[in-house]
């Protein structure tokens, strides 16, 4: 797949610092100019050499003439939440088009980036999968959109200085994925946010990351890295519809970010038809990559189940996909303490013959696995009145 962009030069953001040197050194310039323009493009979140003034004039102009710093162009953004959820379309060079979503919690922010424009998986319940895939991001492209949202909780932080304008609002239930709370979904109100950086990202907008794997991880390396934006490994989640080579490689790779595993049936036939890319790599061979996985980091997966009304939501699926996790069905099951599962109610996508789970069933499923010894927890989604919110995201102006 090639990515098609007239404009010939370098974009500053698909560079790792190495990368940077050497263009700079081939400039006859010294190295640590490289570190200078890279701590620009990550600490100081430029959006131009021309405004690294750290940097000799003659330097700045060259890199202006011959570079550029980031190629996306936000077409739109929306804010739902009472601005605490925040909608990007970016259009990429070439005109395909990408969203990504910050959601700004009392304790952390987050944002949800794209690493794909559409997706190829075509999952039956997913805005993005109707599109089919119209091409892979390149790295730069994926980490401008974390530059987005750290300069947009910059921007906020310094308004809040300014005017003391903070936002009073009360905020929607927090998300908290990983905590074995018997529901987090109770309307609460918490005190404004006053989170002024961005602190965690995850890889779960348009596209399936591990389609595209070589560029995605370079993204997240370039946001890792410590010279630059040093966002902790750990602070990093990628979500995948089931890849099973890229759920093996990502077990070899030294950095420990965070794995999602998007499941959503507790049998094969039914994943099929939700899931295609099930054919390929079917409940089995996920689980043993899982396993292996789980076996050679130590570190928990969260399994992804969007609750599709009378689809997948039955008492009898929960059972199912309880004995399915205990190994009490045909196929070896997963060291528990290692294991969590996200239910996310399905949000709707215009179009589709499929309806959202009542939160009693969402409830009801969820009691079904936790008496069988599964954390679980339910996702309470942002963005939904700005189609921000998980599966909603089709690059188009809603
Ligand atoms: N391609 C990856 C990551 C992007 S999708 C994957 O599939 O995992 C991120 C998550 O949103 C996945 O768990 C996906 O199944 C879920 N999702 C897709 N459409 C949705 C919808 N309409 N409502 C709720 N979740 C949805
Ligand atoms: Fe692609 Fe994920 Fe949507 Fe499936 S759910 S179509 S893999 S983005």
């Amino acid at each position: 797949m090639t990515i098609i962009d007239p404009d010939t030069r370098p974009n500053l953001y698909d560079l790792s610092l190495a990368e940077l040197e050497r263009l700079l050194t081939g400039w006859g310039q010294p190295a640590y100019r490289a570190r200078q323009i890279f701590r620009q493009l990550y600490v100081n979140l430029a959006g131009s050499p021309a405004g690294m003034t750290d940097l000799p004039l003659a330097l700045r102009e060259r890199l202006v003439a011959e570079t550029r710093a980031g190629t996306l162009t936000p077409d739109r953004i929306q804010t739902a939440d009472n601005g605490l959820t925040r909608k990007a379309l970016f259009r990429l060079a070439g005109g395909a088009m990408a969203e990504s979503v910050l959601m700004i919690y009392p304790d952390r922010a987050t944002v949800c980036v794209s690493t794909q424009a559409g997706c190829a998986m075509g999952c039956v319940f997913c805005a993005t999968g109707t599109l089919g895939l119209v091409r892979n991001l390149s790295p730069g492209e994926i980490a401008e959109q974390v530059i987005w949202a750290a300069r947009a909780m910059r921007d906020a932080a310094a308004d809040r200085g300014a005017s003391h304008a903070t936002m009073h609002a009360p905020l929607p239930a927090d998300d908290r994925w990983w905590a074995p709370v018997e529901s987090d979904e109770q309307a609460q109100t918490t005190p404004a946010s006053s989170m002024a950086r961005l602190t965690n990202i995850v890889f779960m907008g348009m596209g399936e990351p591990f389609a595209n794997y070589d560029r995605w991880w370079r993204a997240v390396e370039l946001l890792h890295d410590p010279r630059g934006m040093n966002m902790g490994a750990r602070s990093l989640t990628v979500s995948t519809v089931g890849l099973v080579p890229g759920i093996r490689r990502l077990a070899t790779e030294t950095l420990p970010i965070n794995l999602a595993i998007s499941l959503h049936a507790p049998n094969d036939e039914l994943r099929s038809a939700l899931i295609p890319m099930n054919r390929r790599y079917p409940l089995a061979a996920l689980f043993d990559a899982t396993r292996d996985y789980l076996t050679a980091t130590g570190r928990r997966v969260s399994f992804e189940y969007v609750l599709l009304q009378g689809r997948n939501d039955e008492p009898a699926h929960a059972a199912e996909l309880a004995a399915l996790l205990r190994g009490e069905t045909d196929i070896e099951g997963l060291p528990l303490h290692l294991v969590h599962v996200n239910l996310i109610p399905w949000n709707p996508v215009p179009g589709m013959p499929l309806g959202r789970s009542e939160r009693r069933r969402v409830i009801a499923f969820q009691r079904v696995l936790q008496e069988r010894g599964i954390a679980c927890t339910v996702r309470v989604e942002r963005g939904v009145s700005i189609a921000a919110a998980c599966g909603q995201l089709a690059g188009k102006k809603t």
